[in-house]
């Protein structure tokens, strides 16, 4: 099934520039930028620079390139914000994707979370 991706989403606005953004990190394929409704310290999106709608739909169809660099940009990010388990207390890497997934924006992006307790994964009364 081919995934339509709608190129008037404010994702795809930030990455023309229609938008300004709070940018973290910038590299070939991959923007990084504050969320503008952080939900914890640290709340930074990841997103690529191509035209995909959710994770599985760049997992499936990203090259080899746009892969390592998005991969290597959420390494970057959780080294800038210091939320790493190795040397920070840990953060969590949220993606929704369509409907059951909640997702608002239809263009990827990967939610680092941290800063503060995140609590369970899914509130198990929802
Ligand atoms: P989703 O629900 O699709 O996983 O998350 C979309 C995220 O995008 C939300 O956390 C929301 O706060 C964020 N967001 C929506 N519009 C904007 C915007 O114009 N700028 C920024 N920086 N974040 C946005």
């Amino acid at each position: 099934m081919a995934y339509a991706y709608d190129d008037q989403n404010i994702f795809a606005k930030i990455l023309r520039g229609e938008i300004p953004n709070n940018t973290v990190l910038e590299t070939e394929h991959t923007l990084a930028f504050a969320d503008i409704r952080p939900q914890a310290p640290t709340h930074v999106l990841v997103i690529p620079k191509g035209a995909y709608v959710t994770y599985d739909h760049f997992a499936a169809e990203a090259s080899d390139a746009e892969i390592v660099d998005f991969t290597r940009a959420v390494a970057k990010v959780v080294e800038m914000t210091g939320v790493g388990a190795d040397a920070g207390p840990g953060a969590r890497f949220i993606s929704n994707a369509g409907e059951h997934g909640v997702q608002e924006v239809p263009h990827f992006h990967l939610h680092v979370l941290g800063g503060r307790m995140l609590g369970r994964m899914l509130d198990p009364a929802e």
